[in-house]
């Protein structure tokens, strides 16, 4: 029921059902959120009335009551949403505390420190979570006090320090607020609740969703649960755990614990935890009763669990239970390890791991001999593998700003990190936390996003003032300086490291050979020369779905015969530039169709942002006028002629086919030639011709009539035979709508879904950034149209196009070749209107063969969603 009740409620409801330790309370479900909002964040009077009396049923049921001073009920108040977003909202804790009812649980359990504790750590969480008082000013109060009393860890503050403690919170509270601490447990309890629900869209939550593709529209839930307390002494703690090594995927219990602490205290690295296997000996009877659990959990969930504990005065209770986020190295071995152990299927197991994780697998390792050679200048706790090397910044606004200015490889270094960096997280190519655990926000959210992360490394002191860093030898780095990170040894290196490519089998390889084994959406690649093609082919690519010819001129020795090309003033003297770059294409259209080795590959006539191949300095110009024989004042008067003021809707694809035919007609030379070349090696092959940028029918027929006269010319000419295709691509929204009359001379569509996105919302790709960063702040939009395909308006062109294609043409092949081809996501989309295939960039390739594996396999379980975690 984890719709209605949340990840978390459910999983609770469901551990409290197999009998586990489970404290009672209960669930205000998603629909409560969603009409929370719908009422203009007001709750309304009859859930009010459900939720009050669903708190007089747990009072009965628990026998203590809301505010009473001899024997109090205190409860949580939690968030948990339907797919978990760990950290993202928020929780309270000891709800039901007040000046009062504090000193009735002061001398109901005989422990005024205990008391004192709990009530200043409310304090702390309401004011900071309902009502907004910046939670560093309680931080402030709170080391102050520890440090006045020579305080190290805050289990050496007294009794009376937390009583001083609490006072001056409530001072600060009135402060801030003019009024007091609210002390009525039932205002504190509703006022939680809308915090929650609140909380839903902060915009750490917002960028996490964004992220993870969660809708805005799901809402959370809100679970109120007694407490039970880690925080009564010696004999109580608190702790977490997962029944695999998250890291590696290894089958082994493995957490952490704190004795005598509460809550968030393990993550939150307040003192640093205990690791579970020392629980054996602090108390082994509870750890022989939670080894027991954790595997019952995880036979029942069928994979991996995420657990919370407390021990209240050395009795175990279940907090909460998830699938456990993993590494994506992790991922696949429990994924490969669960079919081998029988518990569960191949295609249970396939959607079992996120497609976007596997990213980190196929992104370089250190080279061993360079890491060999290099000498740590640090060393952490190895929280989240992979390798790292890249320019260090020291806050996550400073890390999203240089990412956004073109910087690839960039190292995110923070004492700890916070949801709010989790904008930061993402963009940075390792993390470096001065403190913290394996289980620290850093640790866990690293491992979410596959990014390699070195944790709790307190070799290094961070001064975040200065946005610099010392490491173990006194050396000194500054925001920009290069360093490097091994996620999997937790060592630091000065400088930069050289990488080498990932191993595929192992794990990998079966777990890839699974999703070919259930995917019908074929994965082709997006690959403009030799190498990427082969790098494609190792990460399972079936063709090239796109190569771009004009991506074949940027390098130095052609970029002069394009140029004079695009001057030229007459077609003699075009004629003349292309015979100059004739051979060249031939020769990269027989290197790609060799790599390909008989797989399909779709060639595009050139589709050229024209401006980028013409200089715009004086200088420049001046030396490309010499090298074209021409003098500058005259190449001056052509670029400006070829200036214009909107060139992505301006001379590009097939106009500029139909302005210059002696364009497409070298170019099908080249291809033909290329293919009978190639072919007569003995290796068969079937170039697709695509035409780029159609919009009408006529413009097709007119290009098309070119290619084909040309290529059926060059074939009679070498006395060869060939099967090829002509096709299009279907980028302008037009071409969506009068499809049919397309398919009817079109052998095959190919979806550009950049352009068609672009020019479905008027929105230019290239400047969306800026407006989409707006979009986001007020909730306009969700996800960005540019990188997952907008169902609702492009999606729906294109399932015109695809029916309307299909209705003139039953048997015309259609695939996706922009950039949405290997977003997830979208693949499913694709799989959904029925595509023949996807293509997309070499990297994304096995992520697109497992989003198609997990859509036809969810297809087959009739519409059932796929959760991840
Ligand atoms: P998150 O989703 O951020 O993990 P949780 O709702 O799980 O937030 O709560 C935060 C912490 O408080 C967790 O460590 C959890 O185990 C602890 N906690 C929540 N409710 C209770 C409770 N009723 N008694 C004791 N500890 C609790
Ligand atoms: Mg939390
Ligand atoms: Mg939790």
């Amino acid at each position: 029921m984890r719709e209605l009740l949340g990840g978390k409620g459910a999983n609770l409801c469901e551990m409290t059902g197999l009998g586990l330790p489970v404290p009672r309370g209960f669930c205000v479900s998603t629909e409560a959120c969603t009409r929370y909002y719908e009422d203009g964040e007001k709750i309304a009077d009859e859930i009010l009335a459900e939720i009050n009396e669903k708190l007089e049923l747990l009072e009965k049921n628990i026998g203590k009551t809301f505010g009473d001073v001899d024997d109090p009920l205190l409860v949580s108040v939690r968030s948990g949403a339907r797919a978990s977003m760990p950290g993202m909202m928020d929780t309270i804790l000891n709800l039901g505390l007040n000046d009062e009812v504090v000193k009735g649980l002061a001398k109901l359990t005989s422990n005024e420190r205990f008391a004192y504790d709990s009530y200043r750590r409310f304090i702390t969480m309401f004011s900071d979570v309902v009502m907004e008082i910046p939670k560093a000013l309680f931080d402030e109060v709170f080391d102050a006090v520890k440090e006045e009393n020579g305080c190290v860890y805050d289990t050496d503050l007294s009794a009376d320090n937390l009583k001083e403690i609490v006072k001056k919170y409530k001072a600060l509270y009135f402060k801030h607020k003019a009024e007091e601490f609210p002390q009525e447990p039932r205002v504190q309890m509703i006022e939680s609740i809308k915090a929650v629900f609140r909380s839903w869209n902060n915009n750490r939550a917002i960028t996490y969703r964004r992220l993870n593709d969660i809708p805005g529209d799901w809402g959370t839930a809100v679970n109120v649960q007694e407490m039970v307390y880690g925080n009564m002494g010696d004999d109580s703690g608190t702790g977490v755990a997962f029944t695999r090594d998250p890291s590696t995927g290894e089958n082994k219990l493995y957490g952490e614990f704190l004795m005598n602490a509460q809550g968030e205290d393990v993550v939150a690295g307040i003192r640093t935890p205990q690791s579970l296997d020392q629980l054996r000996e602090v108390n082994p009877k509870v750890y022989e009763e939670f080894a027991a659990i954790s595997t019952k959990l995880e036979n029942h969930y069928k994979d991996m669990q995420d657990m919370e504990f407390t021990i209240e005065r050395g009795k175990l209770f279940m907090l909460q239970t998830r699938n456990g986020k993993r590494t994506a190295h992790a991922a696949l071995k429990i994924a490969v390890d669960l079919v081998n152990d029988g518990m569960v299927t191949e295609e249970e197991a396939v959607l079992k791991v996120d497609p976007k994780q596997l990213d980190s697998l196929l992104h370089p390792n250190f080279e061993t001999r360079a890491l060999k050679a290099a000498k740590p200048v640090a060393k952490g706790l190895p929280a989240s593998p992979g390798a790292a090397t890249g320019k260090i910044y020291f806050e996550a606004k400073d890390a999203v700003d240089a990412s956004k200015a073109g910087e690839k490889h960039l190292i995110l270094v923070r004492a700890e990190t916070s949801p709010e960096d989790i904008e930061g997280m993402s963009v940075a190519e390792g993390i470096l936390t001065s403190r913290g655990g394996m289980t620290s926000h850093a640790a866990v959210v690293a491992r979410g996003m596959g990014t390699c992360c070195v944790a709790g490394c307190s070799d290094v002191s961070i001064n975040e003032k200065n946005k610099s860093f010392t490491d173990k030898n006194g050396k000194k780095y500054f925001e920009g300086d290069y360093i490097s990170l091994d996620g999997s040894t937790g060592n630091v290196y000065d400088g930069q490291i050289a990488t080498v490519k990932p191993e595929l089998s192992g794990d990998f390889g079966t777990f890839m050979a699974w999703t070919d084994k259930y995917r019908r959406l074929r994965v082709r690649t997006n690959a403009d020369t030799p190498a990427d093609a082969e790098e494609a082919i190792r990460f399972g690519a079936e063709g090239i779905g796109l190569c771009r010819t004009e991506h074949m001129f940027f390098g130095e020795d052609r970029i002069a015969a394009i140029r004079e090309m695009i001057v030229s003033k007459t077609e003699a003297q075009r004629r003349r530039a292309l015979e100059k770059i004739l051979p060249m294409q031939r020769k990269d259209f027989e290197g790609i169709l060799e790599a390909m080795e008989g797989k399909p590959v779709t060639i595009r006539l050139l589709d050229p942002p024209l401006h980028e191949f013409l200089p715009q300095a004086d200088g420049d110009i001046a030396a490309i006028a010499n090298e074209l024989n021409m003098g500058s004042d005259e190449l001056r008067t052509i670029i400006r002629d070829l200036h214009e003021i909107n060139p992505m809707l301006g001379n590009r694809g097939c106009r500029l086919a139909i302005i210059f035919p002696e364009i497409p007609e070298v170019q099908t030379r080249a291809i033909i030639e290329a293919a009978v070349n190639v072919s007569r090696k003995g290796k068969k092959v079937i170039p697709e011709i695509m035409i780029p940028l159609i919009g009408d029918v006529k413009e097709y027929k007119y290009v098309r009539n070119t290619v084909k006269e040309t290529a059926d010319k060059v074939l009679k000419e070498l006395g060869a035979e060939l099967d090829y295709l002509i096709g299009t691509m279907i980028e302008i929204p037009r071409a969506c709508l009068t499809a049919d009359e397309i398919a009817n001379e079109a052998e095959f569509f190919s979806f550009g879904t950049n352009d068609l996105t672009q020019m479905a919302y008027g929105l230019s790709r290239d400047d969306a950034g800026k407006i989409l960063d707006s979009y986001f702040d007020k909730q306009i939009y969700e996800f960005d149209p540019t990188a997952r395909i907008d169902v609702p308006g492009v999606g729906k062109l294109m399932e015109m196009a695809c029916k309307l294609g299909r209705g003139a043409r039953a048997d015309l092949h259609l695939g996706i070749c922009g950039e949405h081809g290997g977003d997830p996501s979208s693949v499913a989309f694709c799989h959904k209107v029925g595509l023949d295939y996807v293509s997309c960039s070499p990297f994304r390739v096995p992520i697109a063969r497992l989003a198609a594996a997990q859509a036809a396999i969810s297809d087959k379980k009739s519409g059932e969603q796929v959760i991840h975690g």
